[in-house]
């Protein structure tokens, strides 16, 4: 990205504790811009409306203005939106990552010494996950069962796969799962370019493939050859290994391993999305970059983020790394239980914030919040969502905490 000394970068506050924390954001930034680089950079903030406040102030949730900023301007960051209810609206957050092809839900989790986790070696977790946005189950193909188009589905298996091979009833309901090679491969293709570009030892491709093999199977087969042909110098897969050890022995496929990491070779290797979740309570170590299909990057998301705090510290990108549109954002909802009492907590917009100012290659920026917000975790200090599980704990409002990061 070619980025200016004053980009322009539109912004959505977001419904609920949306104000409160992009207010606390707002103030921490502009300050980390001025430290890293006295005044010869700055970030012009242009509010675009969506969500509630956009409905109340012009009766749209979601209007063209805001959609046409976010394309003219690459970038953009937001607080979380209330989904409306009914009324033929889709949730705002897929209407957006559809309309910019936003394929890419990256998602880096990592511990903060301070923070209580309910695992054993919460700083042993330190992986960033590329979850698939734009197809699979998600892509909302699905049929009510007793609808003329669930039975017309289901009149269309029995013809294709014969009557008998059809076990479920047909009173069943129908979801499609679209998986393309074009979707997998540009995902995968953007996790292993960080990888490279990041220095770090792994990707793992998370599947289902033994149960649904050509949706999930393909994702895996398609990421391996992948690998294999774009990035030969680069990598080595875990099915280069398996190709060895078939014709030359378990110690020849040892020694290939381990020529490729002492070579400092990317690793590119597959774990099937079950025992990979257990595998991160027990081993989180083994993981470093994740790449994977949509629903299993829902399900690894929160659990990994769990693992570190929860979603109150877990920040977020949709990203769409061939047009390099982005949009930063909170990872959490409204929470409207604690709307407008000073008690949210901004970690997840200011983290969102620091994967930004990495993405425009304003480092400095990111390392400065990252570290004032390192210092104080360690002292207990945070708010209440964190601190009240805190050993050393001292709960501060949102504006106690924004200022403490100032400081
Ligand atoms: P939520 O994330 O808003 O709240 C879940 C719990 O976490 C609540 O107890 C809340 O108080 C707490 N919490 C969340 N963020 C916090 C923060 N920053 N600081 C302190 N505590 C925090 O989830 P929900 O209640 O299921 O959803 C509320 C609304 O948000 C719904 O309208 C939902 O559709 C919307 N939502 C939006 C997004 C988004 O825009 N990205 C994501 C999820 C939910």
């Amino acid at each position: 990205l070619i980025v200016p000394d004053n980009p322009i970068i539109p912004f959505i506050e977001g419904d609920g504790i949306g104000k409160e924390i992009w207010a606390a954001a707002n103030k921490i930034f502009d300050k980390a811009i001025e430290k890293a680089y006295q005044g010869k950079r700055k970030v012009e903030w242009h509010e675009v409306l969506a969500g509630e406040k956009s409905f109340n102030l012009n009766g749209n949730w979601l209007p063209d203005e805001t959609m046409n900023a976010f394309k003219k301007y690459l970038i953009g960051i937001k607080g979380p939106l209330t989904t409306p209810v009914g009324g033929g609206i889709r949730s705002l957050n897929v209407a957006l990552r559809q309309e910019l092809d936003l394929y890419v839900c990256l998602r880096p989790v990592r511990w903060f010494k301070g923070v209580e986790s309910p695992v054993k070696y919460p700083e042993k977790v330190n992986m960033t996950i590329f979850r698939e946005n734009t197809e699979d189950i998600y892509a909302g193909i699905e049929w009510m069962q007793g609808t003329p188009e669930a039975e017309k589905f289901y009149q269309f298996l029995s013809e294709q796969m014969g009557v008998k091979k059809v076990r479920f009833p047909k009173t069943s309901s129908f979801g499609v799962k679209p998986v393309s090679i074009e979707g997998s491969e540009r995902l995968i293709r953007s996790a292993i370019n960080y990888a490279l570009q990041h220095n770090l030892p792994s990707v793992t491709l998370v599947h289902k493939g033994n149960i649904m093999k050509f949706t999930e199977g393909g994702f895996k087969q398609w990421g391996y050859e992948l690998a294999e042909k774009e990035f030969s110098d680069a990598v080595f897969t875990m099915n280069q290994y398996a190709k060895i050890q078939k014709t030359d022995g378990k110690a020849t496929a040892d020694k290939a391993l381990n020529d490729a990491i002492s070579a400092s070779k990317l690793i590119v290797k597959d774990v099937i999305c079950d025992a990979f979740l257990q595998n991160t309570l027990l081993n989180p170590q083994d993981y470093s970059v994740v790449a994977t299909l949509n629903l299993n990057g829902d399900y690894v998301s929160d659990q990994l983020a769990a693992m570190v705090g929860g979603i109150g510290i877990a920040p977020g990108a949709n990203i769409n790394y061939l047009t390099g549109h982005a949009i930063f954002e909170a990872t959490h909802g409204t929470a409207p239980n604690i709307a407008g009492q000073n008690q949210a907590n901004p970690s997840s917009l200011l983290l969102s914030g620091v994967m930004m100012f990495d993405y425009l290659g304003w480092h400095e920026v990111g390392q400065l919040i990252t570290q004032a917000m390192e210092t104080l975790f360690q002292q207990g200090k945070a708010t209440n969502d964190l601190a009240r599980f805190m050993q050393n704990g001292q709960p501060l409002s949102t504006t106690q905490f924004t200022q403490a990061v100032i400081d």
